[in-house]
C-alpha cells in the first residue's frame, strides 16, 4: 500500500475549487462523465492504430446512485489507468502546471482565472464528496488493477485492486450538503443538462429501486388490448414469429441510454431530413412550435465548428425575444449563451454550436479577448447573413413569409453588428399600406415625385387608421413599422442614408393633402379666428391651430405631432427621465397641432357663427374627435366627451 499527500499545494486549491464552483457544483457530473468518454475515445484511437483489439461488448458509461448509502458511481469501460498513470495523472495535480501558475499569479489573478487554466476536472468531485475512490484497470493486460482512495482531498492511499475487467469506477461518498445528487431525478436532470450529446452511451441505474420481476420482461400481463393485438399482428407478419417477438420485446425492454451519441449537428447536412431537424428542435429546446427554418453550420477549416441554428416562430405578443444557444465542446455541454463566442443578437435564436477547438476548460472567463474566439463569432455571423441574403435572392416568397417573425432579429443584428448591417442592409424589407414588401430604395423610388426622400411610417395600424385612410386616398404610401425595435432602427437608417428622413404618418400633412384654394392671407385670418375660439371653448392657452383647405371635405379636424418633439418625448420615456424627477410630458402639447379643414362644413359653421351658443360645443367636440383619432382620451376628457355626445344626440331627437 502506498500513502502520500497530493503534490500540489492542496490546502490552497481545495477551498478555491469549492468556492469557485459553488454556484454550479453540479458540474462534477460533467467532468467525471466526460473523463469516462475521454477514456473510451482514447481506447478507440488505439484500436484504430491497431494497438488494441476492438472489444466485443460495446463501450458504455454507467451512473449508479444509492440514496441509502449516499453514493454515486461513474463506471466506464475505457482505457483505464495503471498505478503509474494514477500517480501521474491523479496524484500529481501539478502535472498540468497548476502549481507554477498559482505561484506566478498568486496576487494578480482572480480565483476564476486560476481554475480555468488547468484541468481540475477530476478534483471537482471533492466539491460534493468527502471521500472519493478510484478502481481502475488498464487496457494493458500486464498491468495490475489499482485502488485509490482520498478522504479529505489532501492525502491518498493506493493499493492493488481485485478489479478484473478493463475500465474505471469512480465512487463518490457525498457530503451532507450534496445528498441531493443521489436522488434519481436530480442526477438525471444534471446528466440531461450536461451530457445529452456525449459521444459514449450513458446508462443510469438506481441501486435502491426494487429489482424487477425477470419474467415481466417477456410476458407483460399488464399489456393493454391494443398491445396484444399489436403483438398478434407482428406474429402473423413473420414466419419465425415467435422468435422475432421475443427479440423485439427484448429490444424494447432493454435499458435505453440517457444520451444521444450522434447529435444531428454532427451529421452532414445532406444526410439530415427536415423531420429530423424539427424533431431535434422540439427535443432540445422543449418548444412545441415549429421552427421557421434553420442553418446547419459545418466547418472543418480553418477551425472546426458544427451546429444548427434555428429561427424560432415568435409570437411577439406573448413571447419575449429570448433564445438559447447551447455551446458544446466535443459534444460536452459547456454553457448557454456564452457571449464571447455567440454574437449577442444571435442569442435571439435557438441552437447548438459545437466547437472542439475552443480554448476553454471549465472556466468561461478564459475565453475573453481571445482572437480565435472572435473569429468563431464572426464566422457564425457571416453564415447567418449568407443564409438570409441567399433566401432573399432565391426564395423571396419564403423570405417575405418569414419576415414578420425574423425582422426583429435582423434589425437587432444590424443595430449591434456593423458587419451584419453591411451584409443585410439591402435585404431589409418593409410592409407597405397594401401589404406588399418593399425595400427602402423601392419605396423611395415609387414616391420620388410625391414625397422625395421622406419615409412615412405607421406604428399602430388601428390607432392611426384615420391617417392611413387619408394617405390611401391620396395614393401616398407608408411603411408599417410596429415593432419596438423599429424606433432605434429608424434612427440607424437615417444615419446610414443621409438625405432620408422618417415621419410617422401623423407627423405632418404634406402638400399632397391640401388644395391650393386658400390664400396665405385668408389662412392666417382663419387661423387667428379659430385659435381664439378654440382656446376659449377648451379653456386653455396651450393650443396650436393650423387651418388648411384639405382635399377631402369630410375631414373636419385632426392632430399632427411634430416628429422631432415626439421622438424626444419617447426617448425621455425610454431613458426613464421620469424616474429622475423629470416630467416626460414636459413638452406635452408641444409639437402638437390641431389641423382644421376650412373645406369642412362644421369648421365653416364655426367661422361664420362665432357667437352662436352651439359654437363652443362644436369646438370641444371637434378637438376631442381629433384626439381620439390619434390617441386615447384621458379619463376626464372621456367623461366629458360622452356627456357632450349625448347632449348633441338629444338635439337630433327633438
Ligand atoms: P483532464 O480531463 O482535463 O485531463 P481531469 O482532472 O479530468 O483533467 O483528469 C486528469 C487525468 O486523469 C485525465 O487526463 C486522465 O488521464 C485521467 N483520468 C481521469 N479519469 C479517468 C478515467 N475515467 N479513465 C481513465 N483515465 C482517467
Ligand atoms: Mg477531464
Amino acid at each position: 500500500m502506498k500513502k502520500g499527500s497530493l503534490s500540489i499545494n492542496s490546502e490552497n486549491i481545495f477551498p478555491v475549487i469549492k468556492k469557485w464552483l459553488y454556484s454550479d457544483h453540479d458540474i462534477f457530473v460533467r467532468e467525471l462523465i466526460s473523463n469516462g468518454c475521454d477514456a473510451v475515445t482514447k481506447l478507440k484511437k488505439l484500436s484504430l492504430m491497431g494497438e488494441f483489439d476492438e472489444p466485443d461488448e460495446p463501450y458504455r458509461i454507467d451512473v449508479i446512485t444509492n440514496s441509502e448509502d449516499k453514493t454515486i458511481q461513474f463506471i466506464d469501460n475505457g482505457i483505464g489507468m495503471s498505478a503509474e498513470e494514477v500517480e501521474k495523472y491523479i496524484n500529481q495535480i501539478a502535472f498540468s502546471g497548476a502549481e507554477a501558475f498559482l505561484e506566478q499569479y498568486k496576487d494578480k489573478a482572480t480565483e476564476e482565472q486560476i481554475i480555468g487554466h488547468f484541468g481540475l476536472g477530476f478534483y471537482s468531485a471533492f466539491m460534493v464528496a468527502d471521500k472519493v475512490t478510484i478502481e481502475t484497470k488498464s487496457y494493458k493486460d500486464d498491468e495490475d488493477a489499482v485502488y485509490w482512495e482520498c478522504e479529505d482531498g489532501l492525502s491518498f492511499q493506493m493499493k492493488k485492486s481485485v478489479k478484473s475487467d478493463r475500465g474505471t469506477i469512480i465512487t463518490l461518498y457525498l457530503n451532507e450538503d450534496s445528498y441531493e445528487f443521489s436522488n434519481e431525478y436530480r442526477i438525471k436532470e444534471v446528466i440531461e443538462k450536461y451530457c445529452s450529446f456525449m459521444p459514449v452511451e450513458i446508462y443510469y441505474t438506481n441501486a435502491n429501486a426494487p429489482v424487477e420481476d425477470p419474467k415481466k420482461a417477456t410476458i407483460d400481463s399488464t399489456a393493454t388490448e391494443d398491445d396484444k393485438t399489436d403483438t398478434l399482428k407482428k406474429k402473423s407478419d413473420t414466419d419465425d414469429g415467435d422468435f422475432k417477438e421475443v427479440d423485439d420485446d427484448a429490444k424494447a425492454n432493454a435499458p435505453k441510454p440517457l444520451n444521444d451519441t450522434t447529435p444531428l449537428w454532427s451529421k452532414h447536412p445532406n444526410d439530415c431530413t427536415d423531420e429530423e431537424y424539427k424533431e431535434f428542435y422540439h427535443k432540445v429546446f422543449h418548444d412545441y412550435k415549429e421552427p421557421l427554418f434553420w442553418i446547419h453550420l459545418n466547418m472543418d477549416y480553418p477551425f472546426n465548428l458544427k451546429g444548427i441554428l434555428y429561427f424560432p416562430k415568435i409570437n411577439t405578443q406573448y413571447d419575449n425575444l429570448e433564445g438559447t444557444i447551447k455551446l458544446y465542446n466535443n459534444q460536452v455541454f459547456v454553457a448557454d449563451n456564452i457571449k464571447e463566442v455567440i454574437p449577442e443578437f444571435l442569442m435571439l435564436l435557438k441552437g447548438t454550436i459545437d466547437c472542439p477547438d475552443l480554448p476553454l476548460n471549465v472556466s468561461r472567463s478564459a475565453l475573453q479577448n481571445d482572437g480565435f474566439v472572435k473569429k468563431i463569432s464572426d464566422y457564425i455571423t457571416k453564415k447567418v447573413a449568407d443564409k438570409l441574403s441567399g433566401m432573399y435572392k432565391v426564395r423571396k416568397e419564403d423570405y417575405e413569409k418569414y419576415w414578420d417573425d425574423i425582422n426583429p432579429f435582423i434589425k437587432f443584428g444590424c443595430l449591434k453588428d456593423e458587419k451584419f448591417l453591411d451584409k443585410m442592409k439591402d435585404y431589409c424589407i418593409y410592409k407597405n399600406l397594401e401589404g406588399k414588401y418593399l425595400t427602402l430604395p423601392e419605396y423611395l423610388e415609387a414616391g420620388k415625385e410625391k414625397y422625395e426622400n421622406k419615409v412615412f411610417y405607421v406604428t399602430d395600424e388601428l390607432a392611426q387608421s384615420q391617417y392611413i385612410n387619408m394617405f390611401k386616398e391620396e395614393g401616398i404610401d407608408a411603411l408599417i413599422m410596429t415593432q419596438t425595435i423599429d424606433s432605434p432602427f429608424i434612427t440607424l437608417l437615417e444615419q446610414k442614408n443621409e438625405n432620408v428622413h422618417f415621419y410617422r404618418i401623423d407627423a405632418d400633412l404634406t402638400d399632397n393633402f391640401v388644395s391650393d384654394e386658400l390664400s396665405e392671407e385668408t389662412a392666417k385670418e382663419y387661423t387667428d379666428k379659430l385659435t381664439e375660439l378654440f382656446k376659449k371653448a377648451l379653456d386653455t392657452d396651450n393650443l396650436t391651430v393650423k387651418v388648411e383647405a384639405l382635399k377631402n371635405e369630410n375631414t373636419s379636424s385632426m392632430l399632427t405631432l411634430s416628429e422631432e418633439s415626439r421622438r424626444m418625448q419617447e426617448m425621455m420615456k425610454m431613458y426613464g427621465m421620469a424616474g429622475m424627477g423629470m416630467d416626460p410630458n414636459m413638452f406635452g402639447g408641444q409639437g402638437e397641432t390641431l389641423v382644421l379643414n376650412s373645406n369642412n362644413s362644421l369648421v365653416k359653421y364655426v367661422l361664420e357663427n362665432p357667437d352662436s351658443e352651439n359654437t363652443p360645443t362644436i369646438c370641444c367636440q371637434l378637438y376631442d374627435l381629433a384626439v381620439i383619432a390619434n390617441r386615447p382620451l384621458s379619463a376626464d376628457a372621456m367623461t366629458k366627451f360622452i356627456a357632450r355626445s349625448n347632449e348633441i344626440l338629444s338635439i337630433l331627437a327633438k
